[in-house]
């Protein structure tokens, strides 16, 4: 499938200022000529109630008319006319073959995001079933076999980096799906209170110990959402404010219903924050602070990316506040009553 310039905002917008541009060019050349031709008859007729006094003759004399002056005059408004027409023409060409140009590299683009995303979806999906293979080799050795403590160690060593590259070929996965907008979004009636429960034991039973998970949920929260695409959003932010702070500081997840009838849910931490300038920056694609604490954690920045794009399909919101006491708190909204997800 061809990807057309056209149909994109860019190119609407594009198509818009070239169509305006011409026809304003037109009505100007237009005008000029109309100028041109109304400056030439006054010129003639100035010329020509010169000549009738000078030769003292009536008026209505049109001898003039065959006068070299006359001539002279006509030939003169005729080169002003095609001076016009010309430079027109040459602008108008130029402006054709500058927006070709500008269309047909804006299009190889196009082209080159959509195969360099095509890419991407194949080679992770090709990526995940021999992950899941060796994942269920290895938990088949460490349940079954007998081991050594040492040995049953480097196993479940070999399956959290399983998990780990698990993870990141589904973020990345996701982020494709997103951005070619292929996500199969299946919209449910969920509980949300159960949902963020669910999520929040998740990211505790791997960070257990290094951080107090606490939670704040309002019981009975239903809203239409997607089941997996929320789960990412919470798992992702819940797993930066633990990457993203110390240890034995707290995290907590609050969820409620607010005035409006919304769903807010918070994902608080007592980290190292986001600098305001930062804050418009983080949700880019492959964008990481470039400060101290960011470099020295692993990361790829698609994270925030992911939540943003899921967030904006659900046509919900995402902000990001200071925390009082240090650190950050990433608050999102959900719509209960929304058209996007009745679809
Ligand atoms: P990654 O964590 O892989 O770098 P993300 O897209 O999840 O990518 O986050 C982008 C950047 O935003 C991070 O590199 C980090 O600098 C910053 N960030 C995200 N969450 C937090 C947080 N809770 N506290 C402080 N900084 C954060």
């Amino acid at each position: 499938m061809q990807l057309d310039f056209f149909k994109t905002k860019t190119g609407l917008i594009f198509l818009l200022v070239v169509v305006y541009v011409f026809a304003a060019y037109i009505w100007w050349t237009l005008l000029l000529n109309g100028k041109t031709s109304e400056e030439y008859r006054l010129k003639i007729e100035l010329a020509h109630n010169n000549y009738v006094q000078e030769n003292n003759l009536p008026p209505e004399d049109l001898s003039f008319f065959k006068t070299a002056l006359y001539h002279q005059l006509k030939k003169e408004e005729t080169r002003q006319h095609w001076m016009i027409y010309g430079e027109a023409s040459v602008f108008i060409l130029l402006l054709l073959v500058g927006s070709w140009q500008i269309k047909s590299s804006f299009q190889k683009e196009l082209e080159l995001a959509r195969q360099k995303n095509n890419f991407l979806l194949s080679i992770t999906h090709e990526l995940k079933s021999p992950l899941a293979s060796i994942k269920l080799s290895l938990e088949t050795l460490v349940k079954r076999l007998s081991l050594e403590e040492k040995f049953k160690r480097i196993l479940n060593n070999s399956l959290q980096d399983v998990d780990r590259l698990n993870k990141l070929v589904g973020n990345i996965l996701l982020a494709a799906r997103m951005e070619n907008n292929s996500y199969p979004f299946q919209w449910e009636e969920l509980n949300l209170s159960e949902l963020a429960e669910d999520a929040m034991a998740m990211v505790e039973e791997r960070f257990e110990g290094k951080r107090n998970f606490l939670t704040e949920i309002e019981s009975g929260v239903y809203c239409k959402t997607d089941r997996m695409a929320l789960n990412a959003v919470l798992v992702n932010l819940l797993e930066n404010a633990v990457k993203y702070s110390e240890e034995q500081t707290d995290i907590k997840l609050k969820l409620y219903e607010n005035s409006r009838k919304n769903v807010n849910i918070e994902i608080i931490d007592q980290g190292f924050g986001i600098p305001v300038e930062e804050k418009k920056n983080i949700f880019q694609k492959f964008y990481r602070i470039g400060n101290e604490e960011t470099r020295n954690t692993s990361g790829t920045g698609l994270g925030l990316y992911i939540v943003h794009s899921i967030m904006q399909q659900m046509n919900g919101n995402i902000e990001i506040m200071d925390n009082k006491g240090g650190g950050s708190i990433f608050r999102l909204t959900l719509h209960q009553s929304n058209d996007k997800q009745n679809v």
